[in-house]
């Protein structure tokens, strides 16, 4: 498993994955990595250690990954994580939250003490697609719900019961309310395997292969892309 790597194409910064304490949810029927969360804190804090370690801050911008929540990591860690924003000089962190801390978000960019986007999973604006399909446990009334929330989300694209129409409905609101993007296209794993749509990513491929060009919205086309994992 790599846990840090520099991403130069288009936001440029370095990013680690560590491990964390088991997601709150554990329940989404896409997620297959929830094997990398334990509840040993020691090893939480080996591998931070380790990894946070590398960091030099030579984009100034940081990101950490955790298979689940920023706020799933220890507090040691996280103030470990503190510490080297301080030390490294960054001046623009990003970490990944679950909908069930949305009332700490707040709290958490506070924590950190620089600029902190924090990455929700939104996965899909329908509801259905999203509760229904994708067991999320996220129920909000609309978009500008999210938006008042954080200006970066991730949405998963290539499952089944999407639609060429729920894509692009899901895109154009992301485009339109948020600043920051993350689209992940659905890599399927032997348990998520029966979840896959692979037309439609083979659609989406095509049909949106201009996404590569927009400043600020990210195309994950294999989950590893970004160098870890
Ligand atoms: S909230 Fe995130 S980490 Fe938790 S089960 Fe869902 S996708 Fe996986």
């Amino acid at each position: 498993m790599r846990r840090y790597a520099r991403i130069t194409r288009k936001l440029p910064r370095e990013i680690v994955l560590l491990k964390g304490l088991p997601c709150i949810w554990s329940r989404c029927t896409f997620c297959d990595y929830l094997e990398d969360n334990t509840e040993d804190a020691q090893l939480i804090e080996r591998v931070a250690r380790e990894e946070l370690a590398k960091v030099t801050g030579e984009f100034r911008r940081l990101e950490v990954i955790n298979s689940g929540s920023v706020q799933e990591l220890t507090e040691p860690v996280q103030e470990l994580i503190r510490e080297k924003l301080v030390a490294a000089g960054i001046t623009e962190f990003i970490c990944e939250s679950y909908w069930a801390y949305r009332h700490r978000f707040e709290e958490t960019r506070r924590f950190f003490g620089v600029p902190t986007r924090i990455k929700l999973g939104v996965e899909t604006f329908d509801h259905h697609l999203r509760n229904g399909v994708l067991n999320k446990n996220m129920v909000f009334d609309s978009p500008a719900e999210v938006a008042a929330l954080t200006d970066t989300i991730c949405l998963l694209v290539g499952f089944r019961g999407q639609t060429r129409d729920t894509v692009r409905r899901d895109v154009d609101l992301m485009l339109e309310h948020f600043a920051y993007g993350c689209v992940n296209l659905f890599t399927p794993s032997p348990k998520t395997a029966a979840l896959a749509d692979q037309p439609l990513m083979d659609w989406f491929r095509t049909e949106y292969a201009g996404l590569e060009d927009h400043p600020n919205i990210e195309v994950l086309w294999k989950n590893t892309d970004f160098g870890v994992g």
